[in-house]
Protein backbone atom coordinates (compact mmCIF):
# COMPACT_ATOMS: atom_id res chain seq x y z
CA UNK A 1 0.00 0.00 0.00
CA UNK A 2 2.84 2.71 1.26
CA UNK A 3 4.82 1.57 -1.84
CA UNK A 4 2.23 2.04 -3.92
CA UNK A 5 1.73 5.04 -2.65
CA UNK A 6 4.82 6.28 -2.88
CA UNK A 7 5.28 5.10 -6.80
CA UNK A 8 1.89 6.90 -7.50
CA UNK A 9 3.89 10.08 -5.65
CA UNK A 10 7.50 8.98 -7.29
CA UNK A 11 7.56 11.67 -10.49
CA UNK A 12 10.66 9.05 -11.82
CA UNK A 13 8.07 5.89 -11.59
CA UNK A 14 6.43 7.62 -14.36
CA UNK A 15 9.36 7.94 -16.93
CA UNK A 16 7.93 5.82 -20.37
CA UNK A 17 4.29 6.48 -19.24
CA UNK A 18 2.62 8.16 -21.46
CA UNK A 19 -1.45 8.37 -20.17
CA UNK A 20 -1.09 11.92 -18.58
CA UNK A 21 -3.48 12.54 -15.73
CA UNK A 22 -4.99 16.31 -16.54
CA UNK A 23 -7.15 15.59 -13.29
CA UNK A 24 -4.36 15.29 -10.69
CA UNK A 25 -2.15 18.53 -11.42
CA UNK A 26 -5.63 20.39 -11.34
CA UNK A 27 -6.78 19.31 -8.17
CA UNK A 28 -3.37 19.48 -6.06
CA UNK A 29 -2.84 22.88 -7.42
CA UNK A 30 -5.86 23.82 -6.54
CA UNK A 31 -5.91 22.36 -3.70
CA UNK A 32 -2.77 23.94 -2.27
CA UNK A 33 -4.27 27.89 -3.93
CA UNK A 34 -7.12 26.70 -1.25
CA UNK A 35 -5.10 25.75 1.70
CA UNK A 36 -2.49 29.36 0.89
CA UNK A 37 -5.75 31.47 1.34
CA UNK A 38 -7.36 29.42 4.25
CA UNK A 39 -3.61 29.60 6.02
CA UNK A 40 -3.91 33.02 5.05
CA UNK A 41 -6.83 34.50 6.27
CA UNK A 42 -7.96 32.02 8.60
CA UNK A 43 -4.67 31.26 10.61
CA UNK A 44 -2.30 34.04 10.48
CA UNK A 45 -4.96 36.41 9.85
CA UNK A 46 -2.68 38.32 7.54
CA UNK A 47 -3.80 38.76 3.63
CA UNK A 48 -0.37 39.83 2.48
CA UNK A 49 1.42 36.16 4.49
CA UNK A 50 1.48 34.01 1.15
CA UNK A 51 3.84 36.43 -0.91
CA UNK A 52 7.11 34.83 -1.64
CA UNK A 53 5.88 31.52 0.07
CA UNK A 54 3.50 31.02 -2.53
CA UNK A 55 5.80 31.43 -5.08
CA UNK A 56 8.35 28.88 -4.01
CA UNK A 57 4.98 26.16 -3.63
CA UNK A 58 4.02 26.51 -6.80
CA UNK A 59 7.10 26.60 -8.44
CA UNK A 60 7.74 23.04 -6.98
CA UNK A 61 4.53 22.06 -7.97
CA UNK A 62 4.93 23.74 -11.94
CA UNK A 63 8.17 21.49 -11.77
CA UNK A 64 7.07 18.48 -10.37
CA UNK A 65 3.88 18.28 -13.01
CA UNK A 66 5.76 19.15 -16.21
CA UNK A 67 7.97 16.20 -14.84
CA UNK A 68 5.21 13.90 -13.77
CA UNK A 69 2.32 14.93 -16.13
CA UNK A 70 3.90 16.27 -19.28
CA UNK A 71 3.41 19.56 -21.26
CA UNK A 72 -0.09 19.93 -20.18
CA UNK A 73 0.13 19.05 -16.51
CA UNK A 74 2.80 21.64 -16.38
CA UNK A 75 0.43 24.23 -18.24
CA UNK A 76 -2.75 23.34 -15.77
CA UNK A 77 -0.52 23.85 -13.00
CA UNK A 78 0.41 26.84 -14.54
CA UNK A 79 -2.44 28.58 -15.31
CA UNK A 80 -4.53 27.91 -11.93
CA UNK A 81 -1.15 29.24 -10.33
CA UNK A 82 -1.53 32.56 -12.60
CA UNK A 83 -4.98 32.55 -11.80
CA UNK A 84 -4.73 32.55 -8.43
CA UNK A 85 -2.09 35.36 -8.39
CA UNK A 86 -4.61 36.97 -10.43
CA UNK A 87 -7.07 36.41 -7.65
CA UNK A 88 -4.64 37.53 -4.65
CA UNK A 89 -4.32 40.93 -6.38
CA UNK A 90 -8.07 42.14 -6.32
CA UNK A 91 -8.60 40.18 -3.53
CA UNK A 92 -6.66 42.26 -1.57
CA UNK A 93 -8.04 45.52 -2.59
CA UNK A 94 -4.76 46.80 -4.36
CA UNK A 95 -4.61 49.84 -5.85
CA UNK A 96 -2.29 52.88 -7.71
CA UNK A 97 1.25 51.50 -7.63
CA UNK A 98 1.01 48.13 -5.72
CA UNK A 99 -1.76 46.86 -8.75
CA UNK A 100 0.39 47.46 -11.87
CA UNK A 101 3.56 46.28 -10.07
CA UNK A 102 1.78 43.37 -8.68
CA UNK A 103 0.51 42.97 -12.41
CA UNK A 104 3.26 43.11 -13.82
CA UNK A 105 5.66 40.60 -11.97
CA UNK A 106 2.49 38.16 -12.23
CA UNK A 107 2.45 38.65 -16.31
CA UNK A 108 6.54 38.28 -16.18
CA UNK A 109 6.22 35.30 -13.30
CA UNK A 110 3.59 33.50 -15.46
CA UNK A 111 6.05 33.89 -18.74
CA UNK A 112 8.38 32.41 -16.57
CA UNK A 113 6.71 29.36 -15.89
CA UNK A 114 4.69 28.51 -18.62
CA UNK A 115 8.90 28.65 -20.39
CA UNK A 116 9.80 26.02 -17.37
CA UNK A 117 6.58 23.97 -17.56
CA UNK A 118 7.20 24.01 -21.83
CA UNK A 119 10.87 22.76 -21.37
CA UNK A 120 10.53 20.22 -18.63
CA UNK A 121 7.28 19.02 -19.88
CA UNK A 122 8.68 18.52 -23.67
CA UNK A 123 11.70 16.97 -22.01
CA UNK A 124 9.59 14.57 -20.23
CA UNK A 125 7.09 13.43 -23.40
CA UNK A 126 10.65 13.00 -25.83
CA UNK A 127 12.21 10.76 -22.60
CA UNK A 128 8.67 8.60 -22.62
CA UNK A 129 8.56 8.39 -26.19
CA UNK A 130 12.06 7.08 -26.38
CA UNK A 131 11.50 4.61 -23.56
CA UNK A 132 8.49 3.01 -25.12
CA UNK A 133 9.69 2.92 -28.79
CA UNK A 134 13.22 0.78 -26.77
CA UNK A 135 10.25 -1.35 -24.96
CA UNK A 136 8.65 -2.02 -28.46
CA UNK A 137 11.78 -2.94 -29.76
CA UNK A 138 12.14 -5.51 -26.91
CA UNK A 139 8.90 -6.73 -26.93
CA UNK A 140 9.15 -7.26 -30.66
CA UNK A 141 12.34 -9.48 -30.22
CA UNK A 142 10.66 -11.26 -27.73
CA UNK A 143 8.09 -11.89 -29.43
CA UNK A 144 10.42 -13.45 -32.39
CA UNK A 145 12.62 -15.00 -30.04
CA UNK A 146 9.10 -16.71 -28.32
CA UNK A 147 8.23 -17.98 -31.80
CA UNK A 148 11.27 -19.60 -33.27
CA UNK A 149 10.89 -23.23 -34.45
CA UNK A 150 14.16 -23.60 -32.18
CA UNK A 151 15.08 -24.02 -28.78
CA UNK A 152 16.89 -20.33 -27.84
CA UNK A 153 18.44 -20.49 -24.59
CA UNK A 154 20.20 -16.89 -23.86
CA UNK A 155 22.75 -16.59 -20.41
CA UNK A 156 25.14 -13.91 -18.70
CA UNK A 157 28.65 -14.31 -18.97
CA UNK A 158 28.17 -16.32 -15.95
CA UNK A 159 25.89 -18.71 -17.20
CA UNK A 160 22.73 -17.08 -15.32
CA UNK A 161 19.59 -17.36 -17.82
CA UNK A 162 18.23 -13.87 -19.20
CA UNK A 163 15.90 -15.38 -21.97
CA UNK A 164 14.59 -18.78 -22.93
CA UNK A 165 11.89 -19.88 -25.25
CA UNK A 166 8.91 -21.99 -24.71
CA UNK A 167 10.36 -24.76 -27.48
CA UNK A 168 13.60 -25.27 -24.83
CA UNK A 169 11.06 -26.09 -22.32
CA UNK A 170 8.75 -28.11 -25.22
CA UNK A 171 12.11 -30.01 -26.30
CA UNK A 172 13.89 -30.79 -23.06
CA UNK A 173 10.84 -31.31 -21.05
CA UNK A 174 11.88 -29.26 -18.07
CA UNK A 175 11.50 -25.34 -17.27
CA UNK A 176 14.25 -23.71 -15.91
CA UNK A 177 13.84 -21.48 -12.88
CA UNK A 178 14.07 -17.25 -13.79
CA UNK A 179 17.57 -17.46 -11.95
CA UNK A 180 19.26 -20.70 -13.35
CA UNK A 181 22.91 -20.64 -13.85
CA UNK A 182 24.68 -22.84 -15.90
CA UNK A 183 28.09 -23.60 -13.61
CA UNK A 184 30.90 -26.36 -13.75
CA UNK A 185 28.31 -29.18 -12.87
CA UNK A 186 26.25 -28.35 -16.37
CA UNK A 187 29.51 -29.50 -18.44
CA UNK A 188 28.62 -32.30 -20.48
CA UNK A 189 31.56 -34.31 -18.82
CA UNK A 190 32.23 -37.20 -20.65
CA UNK A 191 30.27 -36.85 -23.43
CA UNK A 192 30.47 -39.40 -26.07
CA UNK A 193 28.21 -40.62 -28.69
CA UNK A 194 24.75 -41.83 -27.57
CA UNK A 195 25.68 -41.49 -23.80
CA UNK A 196 22.42 -40.08 -22.28
CA UNK A 197 22.86 -36.61 -20.45
CA UNK A 198 20.32 -34.53 -18.19
CA UNK A 199 18.45 -31.87 -19.22
CA UNK A 200 20.32 -28.80 -17.63
CA UNK A 201 23.78 -30.61 -18.64
CA UNK A 202 24.22 -27.85 -22.03
CA UNK A 203 26.99 -26.66 -24.21
CA UNK A 204 26.67 -22.91 -22.40
CA UNK A 205 28.82 -24.45 -19.41
CA UNK A 206 31.97 -25.25 -22.38
CA UNK A 207 31.47 -22.30 -24.48
CA UNK A 208 31.59 -19.73 -20.91
CA UNK A 209 35.00 -22.07 -19.70
CA UNK A 210 35.75 -22.29 -23.47
CA UNK A 211 35.25 -19.26 -25.02
CA UNK A 212 35.01 -21.49 -28.02
CA UNK A 213 31.63 -22.23 -30.31
CA UNK A 214 29.78 -25.32 -30.30
CA UNK A 215 28.46 -26.32 -33.47
CA UNK A 216 25.66 -28.97 -34.84
CA UNK A 217 26.40 -31.32 -31.80
CA UNK A 218 24.38 -33.71 -31.46
CA UNK A 219 23.25 -34.69 -27.71
CA UNK A 220 20.60 -37.56 -26.48
CA UNK A 221 19.05 -36.00 -23.60
CA UNK A 222 17.05 -38.11 -21.06
CA UNK A 223 14.69 -35.80 -20.22
CA UNK A 224 12.13 -36.01 -16.56
CA UNK A 225 8.98 -37.54 -17.83
CA UNK A 226 11.77 -40.53 -19.02
CA UNK A 227 11.63 -39.61 -22.68
CA UNK A 228 14.88 -39.80 -24.63
CA UNK A 229 15.04 -36.55 -27.28
CA UNK A 230 17.64 -36.47 -29.56
CA UNK A 231 18.57 -32.73 -29.87
CA UNK A 232 21.14 -30.75 -32.05
CA UNK A 233 22.80 -27.90 -30.82
CA UNK A 234 25.09 -24.69 -31.57
CA UNK A 235 26.47 -22.58 -28.77
CA UNK A 236 28.77 -19.92 -28.51
CA UNK A 237 29.66 -16.69 -26.40
CA UNK A 238 29.13 -12.84 -27.89
CA UNK A 239 31.62 -10.32 -27.16
CA UNK A 240 31.34 -7.19 -27.03
CA UNK A 241 33.33 -4.86 -28.88
CA UNK A 242 36.55 -4.85 -27.03
CA UNK A 243 36.72 -8.04 -27.03
CA UNK A 244 35.09 -9.36 -23.57
CA UNK A 245 32.59 -12.37 -22.97
CA UNK A 246 29.47 -10.56 -21.95
CA UNK A 247 27.11 -13.76 -22.45
CA UNK A 248 26.59 -16.70 -24.20
CA UNK A 249 23.82 -18.16 -26.39
CA UNK A 250 22.28 -21.37 -27.71
CA UNK A 251 20.39 -23.14 -30.22
CA UNK A 252 18.26 -26.00 -29.60
CA UNK A 253 16.92 -28.15 -32.49
CA UNK A 254 14.49 -31.58 -31.89
CA UNK A 255 15.68 -34.13 -34.42
CA UNK A 256 14.57 -37.23 -32.54
CA UNK A 257 12.20 -37.96 -35.75
CA UNK A 258 14.98 -37.44 -37.77
CA UNK A 259 17.02 -39.83 -35.56
CA UNK A 260 13.84 -42.71 -35.39
CA UNK A 261 13.68 -42.06 -40.12
CA UNK A 262 17.58 -42.71 -40.08
CA UNK A 263 17.07 -45.67 -37.30
CA UNK A 264 14.92 -47.22 -39.60
CA UNK A 265 16.84 -46.65 -42.61
CA UNK A 266 19.35 -48.26 -40.79
CA UNK A 267 17.34 -51.50 -39.76
CA UNK A 268 16.17 -51.75 -43.11
CA UNK A 269 20.32 -52.10 -44.49
CA UNK A 270 21.03 -53.97 -42.01
CA UNK A 271 18.53 -56.39 -42.43
CA UNK A 272 19.43 -56.48 -46.15
CA UNK A 273 22.58 -56.70 -46.26
CA UNK A 274 22.21 -59.60 -44.01
CA UNK A 275 19.52 -61.26 -46.10
CA UNK A 276 21.58 -60.57 -49.58
CA UNK A 277 25.04 -62.45 -48.22
CA UNK A 278 24.07 -65.93 -47.92
CA UNK A 279 22.06 -65.97 -51.78
CA UNK A 280 25.72 -64.07 -52.86
CA UNK A 281 28.13 -66.32 -50.98
CA UNK A 282 26.33 -69.64 -52.42
CA UNK A 283 26.58 -67.96 -55.82
CA UNK A 284 30.15 -67.63 -55.85
CA UNK A 285 30.65 -70.66 -54.94
CA UNK A 286 28.05 -72.42 -57.68
CA UNK A 287 30.46 -69.84 -60.18
CA UNK A 288 34.10 -71.52 -58.65
CA UNK A 289 32.21 -75.21 -59.26
CA UNK A 290 31.07 -74.35 -63.06
CA UNK A 291 34.53 -72.72 -63.94
CA UNK A 292 36.16 -75.50 -63.01
CA UNK A 293 33.56 -78.34 -64.87
CA UNK A 294 33.82 -75.69 -67.99
CA UNK A 295 37.65 -75.64 -67.76
CA UNK A 296 37.54 -79.36 -68.16
CA UNK A 297 35.77 -78.63 -72.09
CA UNK A 298 37.81 -76.36 -72.71
CA UNK A 299 34.90 -73.55 -73.77
CA UNK A 300 37.05 -70.37 -73.45
CA UNK A 301 34.16 -68.19 -74.36
CA UNK A 302 32.24 -69.23 -71.70
CA UNK A 303 35.02 -69.45 -69.07
CA UNK A 304 35.77 -65.91 -70.00
CA UNK A 305 31.79 -65.01 -69.73
CA UNK A 306 31.92 -66.64 -66.06
CA UNK A 307 35.14 -64.73 -65.02
CA UNK A 308 32.95 -61.66 -65.65
CA UNK A 309 29.76 -63.13 -63.62
CA UNK A 310 32.60 -63.77 -60.77
CA UNK A 311 33.91 -60.34 -60.85
CA UNK A 312 30.45 -58.78 -60.44
CA UNK A 313 29.48 -61.04 -57.80
CA UNK A 314 32.45 -60.20 -55.65
CA UNK A 315 31.86 -56.72 -56.11
CA UNK A 316 28.67 -57.45 -54.76
CA UNK A 317 29.86 -59.30 -51.95
CA UNK A 318 32.01 -56.33 -50.81
CA UNK A 319 29.12 -53.87 -50.99
CA UNK A 320 27.46 -56.07 -49.10
CA UNK A 321 29.88 -56.65 -46.22
CA UNK A 322 30.66 -53.18 -46.68
CA UNK A 323 26.93 -52.08 -45.55
CA UNK A 324 27.24 -54.71 -42.92
CA UNK A 325 29.97 -53.34 -42.02
CA UNK A 326 29.02 -49.58 -41.61
CA UNK A 327 25.35 -50.71 -40.18
CA UNK A 328 27.20 -52.64 -37.36
CA UNK A 329 29.76 -49.68 -36.65
CA UNK A 330 26.59 -47.79 -36.09
CA UNK A 331 24.71 -50.18 -33.68
CA UNK A 332 28.09 -50.40 -31.86
CA UNK A 333 27.97 -54.25 -33.07
CA UNK A 334 31.43 -54.20 -34.72
CA UNK A 335 33.86 -56.55 -33.07
CA UNK A 336 37.33 -56.75 -33.05
CA UNK A 337 39.49 -60.01 -32.00
CA UNK A 338 42.71 -58.56 -31.60
CA UNK A 339 46.44 -60.62 -31.63
CA UNK A 340 50.20 -59.78 -32.18
CA UNK A 341 50.80 -59.01 -35.98
CA UNK A 342 53.34 -58.19 -38.30
CA UNK A 343 51.81 -55.29 -40.29
CA UNK A 344 55.00 -54.97 -42.51
CA UNK A 345 54.02 -58.20 -43.97
CA UNK A 346 50.37 -57.63 -44.03
CA UNK A 347 50.91 -54.40 -45.95
CA UNK A 348 53.30 -56.66 -48.78
CA UNK A 349 50.77 -59.70 -48.61
CA UNK A 350 48.12 -57.07 -49.25
CA UNK A 351 49.52 -54.92 -52.08
CA UNK A 352 50.25 -58.55 -53.76
CA UNK A 353 46.67 -59.69 -53.74
CA UNK A 354 45.62 -56.40 -55.18
CA UNK A 355 48.37 -56.46 -57.64
CA UNK A 356 46.11 -57.86 -60.38
CA UNK A 357 43.23 -55.30 -59.98
CA UNK A 358 45.81 -52.47 -60.84
CA UNK A 359 45.17 -50.43 -63.91
CA UNK A 360 49.12 -50.28 -64.97
CA UNK A 361 49.59 -48.81 -62.14
CA UNK A 362 53.18 -50.44 -60.00
CA UNK A 363 52.87 -50.25 -56.32
CA UNK A 364 55.82 -49.82 -54.72
CA UNK A 365 56.49 -50.52 -51.05
CA UNK A 366 59.43 -48.08 -49.03
CA UNK A 367 60.38 -49.74 -45.50
CA UNK A 368 61.63 -52.93 -44.75
CA UNK A 369 61.35 -52.71 -40.75
CA UNK A 370 59.16 -55.22 -39.33
CA UNK A 371 57.04 -53.65 -37.44
CA UNK A 372 54.63 -55.37 -34.76
CA UNK A 373 51.31 -54.11 -33.83
CA UNK A 374 48.29 -55.42 -31.68
CA UNK A 375 44.81 -55.41 -33.54
CA UNK A 376 42.30 -57.15 -35.51
CA UNK A 377 44.38 -58.08 -38.53
CA UNK A 378 41.31 -58.73 -41.23
CA UNK A 379 40.05 -55.33 -40.01
CA UNK A 380 43.26 -53.69 -40.52
CA UNK A 381 43.91 -55.62 -43.86
CA UNK A 382 40.65 -54.07 -45.02
CA UNK A 383 41.75 -50.47 -44.53
CA UNK A 384 45.01 -50.64 -46.33
CA UNK A 385 42.84 -52.59 -49.39
CA UNK A 386 40.19 -49.93 -49.46
CA UNK A 387 43.87 -47.16 -49.32
CA UNK A 388 45.30 -49.14 -52.27
CA UNK A 389 42.14 -49.76 -54.06
CA UNK A 390 40.82 -46.07 -53.78
CA UNK A 391 44.64 -44.69 -55.05
CA UNK A 392 44.31 -47.09 -57.84
CA UNK A 393 40.43 -46.26 -58.64
CA UNK A 394 41.12 -42.65 -58.50
CA UNK A 395 44.16 -42.12 -60.32
CA UNK A 396 45.34 -42.33 -64.10
CA UNK A 397 46.60 -45.80 -65.63
CA UNK A 398 50.05 -45.16 -65.43
CA UNK A 399 50.36 -43.53 -62.01
CA UNK A 400 52.40 -45.32 -59.46
CA UNK A 401 51.32 -46.02 -56.12
CA UNK A 402 54.00 -45.84 -53.37
CA UNK A 403 53.38 -47.18 -49.98
CA UNK A 404 55.65 -46.08 -47.22
CA UNK A 405 56.11 -48.10 -44.16
CA UNK A 406 57.54 -45.96 -41.08
CA UNK A 407 57.82 -45.83 -37.79
CA UNK A 408 58.96 -43.99 -34.36
CA UNK A 409 59.04 -44.93 -30.75
CA UNK A 410 55.31 -45.25 -30.36
CA UNK A 411 53.81 -45.82 -33.50
CA UNK A 412 53.82 -47.22 -36.96
CA UNK A 413 53.08 -44.69 -40.12
CA UNK A 414 51.74 -46.39 -42.99
CA UNK A 415 50.93 -44.23 -45.75
CA UNK A 416 49.08 -44.52 -49.56
CA UNK A 417 50.43 -42.51 -51.94
CA UNK A 418 49.14 -41.43 -55.73
CA UNK A 419 49.49 -39.18 -58.32
CA UNK A 420 45.54 -38.86 -59.03
CA UNK A 421 42.88 -36.85 -58.61
CA UNK A 422 43.62 -35.45 -55.63
CA UNK A 423 40.92 -34.24 -52.68
CA UNK A 424 40.55 -30.47 -52.28
CA UNK A 425 41.51 -28.46 -48.51
CA UNK A 426 37.35 -28.20 -48.14
CA UNK A 427 36.25 -31.96 -48.93
CA UNK A 428 39.62 -33.32 -47.07
CA UNK A 429 38.13 -33.67 -43.64
CA UNK A 430 34.59 -34.47 -45.12
CA UNK A 431 35.44 -37.70 -47.14
CA UNK A 432 35.74 -39.57 -44.00
CA UNK A 433 32.04 -39.48 -42.96
CA UNK A 434 29.54 -42.64 -43.95
CA UNK A 435 28.01 -42.38 -47.30
CA UNK A 436 30.55 -39.30 -48.17
CA UNK A 437 31.69 -38.59 -51.88
CA UNK A 438 33.07 -35.92 -53.33
CA UNK A 439 30.23 -33.95 -55.78
CA UNK A 440 32.76 -33.67 -58.86
CA UNK A 441 31.14 -34.87 -62.15
CA UNK A 442 34.71 -36.44 -63.24
CA UNK A 443 34.68 -38.67 -59.95
CA UNK A 444 30.81 -39.64 -60.82
CA UNK A 445 32.03 -42.28 -62.69
CA UNK A 446 34.21 -44.09 -60.04
CA UNK A 447 31.82 -46.85 -58.56
CA UNK A 448 31.43 -46.27 -55.07
CA UNK A 449 29.39 -44.91 -51.98
CA UNK A 450 31.58 -43.51 -50.06
CA UNK A 451 31.80 -46.24 -47.35
CA UNK A 452 35.17 -47.31 -47.27
CA UNK A 453 36.71 -44.57 -45.41
CA UNK A 454 34.42 -44.29 -43.35
CA UNK A 455 34.80 -47.81 -42.21
CA UNK A 456 38.58 -47.33 -42.58
CA UNK A 457 38.68 -44.06 -40.08
CA UNK A 458 36.12 -46.26 -36.92
CA UNK A 459 38.36 -49.12 -37.40
CA UNK A 460 41.44 -47.13 -36.90
CA UNK A 461 39.74 -45.08 -34.34
CA UNK A 462 39.29 -48.50 -32.32
CA UNK A 463 42.55 -49.08 -32.35
CA UNK A 464 43.90 -45.86 -30.67
CA UNK A 465 45.35 -44.94 -33.90
CA UNK A 466 44.88 -41.67 -36.40
CA UNK A 467 44.22 -41.04 -39.89
CA UNK A 468 43.92 -38.66 -42.34
CA UNK A 469 44.67 -37.33 -45.97
CA UNK A 470 47.35 -34.81 -47.56
CA UNK A 471 45.97 -33.81 -50.89
CA UNK A 472 46.09 -31.48 -54.13
CA UNK A 473 43.40 -30.86 -56.33
CA UNK A 474 44.75 -33.02 -59.46
CA UNK A 475 48.27 -33.56 -58.10
CA UNK A 476 47.41 -36.89 -55.74
CA UNK A 477 46.91 -37.67 -52.34
CA UNK A 478 48.75 -38.91 -49.91
CA UNK A 479 46.15 -40.85 -47.49
CA UNK A 480 48.15 -42.18 -43.86
CA UNK A 481 47.33 -43.86 -40.67
CA UNK A 482 48.88 -44.54 -37.20
CA UNK A 483 48.92 -47.45 -34.75
CA UNK A 484 50.11 -47.62 -31.47
CA UNK A 485 53.48 -50.33 -31.84
CA UNK A 486 52.85 -53.77 -29.48
CA UNK A 487 55.47 -53.39 -26.61
P1 LIG B 1 34.12 -44.67 -52.38
O1 LIG B 1 35.50 -44.74 -52.92
O2 LIG B 1 33.43 -45.99 -52.35
O3 LIG B 1 33.29 -43.60 -52.98
P2 LIG B 1 35.44 -43.93 -49.90
O4 LIG B 1 34.89 -43.71 -48.54
O5 LIG B 1 36.55 -44.92 -50.02
O6 LIG B 1 34.23 -44.28 -50.84
O7 LIG B 1 35.95 -42.53 -50.43
C1 LIG B 1 35.14 -41.38 -50.28
C2 LIG B 1 35.47 -40.36 -51.34
O8 LIG B 1 36.77 -39.84 -51.13
C3 LIG B 1 35.49 -40.91 -52.72
O9 LIG B 1 34.21 -40.87 -53.29
C4 LIG B 1 36.46 -39.99 -53.44
O10 LIG B 1 35.79 -38.88 -53.93
C5 LIG B 1 37.42 -39.55 -52.35
N1 LIG B 1 38.69 -40.31 -52.41
C6 LIG B 1 39.03 -41.37 -51.69
N2 LIG B 1 40.28 -41.78 -51.96
C7 LIG B 1 40.75 -40.93 -52.89
C8 LIG B 1 41.99 -40.81 -53.60
N3 LIG B 1 43.01 -41.66 -53.40
N4 LIG B 1 42.11 -39.80 -54.50
C9 LIG B 1 41.10 -38.94 -54.71
N5 LIG B 1 39.91 -39.00 -54.07
C10 LIG B 1 39.73 -39.98 -53.18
Amino acid sequence: MLKRLYNYINPFAHLGDTRYSLLFPFVITMLASILLEIYSNNIVHDPNAVGLFAIFIFITLIIYFSFREGLRGGLIATTITICYYFYIIYSRHYTGEQLSSGIDTTIILGILYVILASVIGILKQTIDKLIEKEADERKRLETIIQQLPVGVLITDEKGKIMRENKQVEIILGTKFPADYTFGKDSLLKGMRDGKEVSPSQSPIAHVLSTGRPITNKEILVLRKDGKKSHIQVSASVVRNNSGKVIAAAEIITDITEQKQLEQRKDDFVNMASHELKTPITSMKLYIDLLMRLIKQHNDDKSVKMLVSIKEQTERLQKLVSDLLDVSRLQTGKLTYSKERFNITELVHETAEGLEGTTKQQKITIIGKAQVYVYGDKFRIYQVITNLITNAVKYSPEKADIIINIKKDEEKVIISVQDYGLGVSKSEQKRIFERLYQVDDDKEKTFPGFGMGLYISKEIIKRHKGNIWVESEKGKGSIFSFTLPLFK
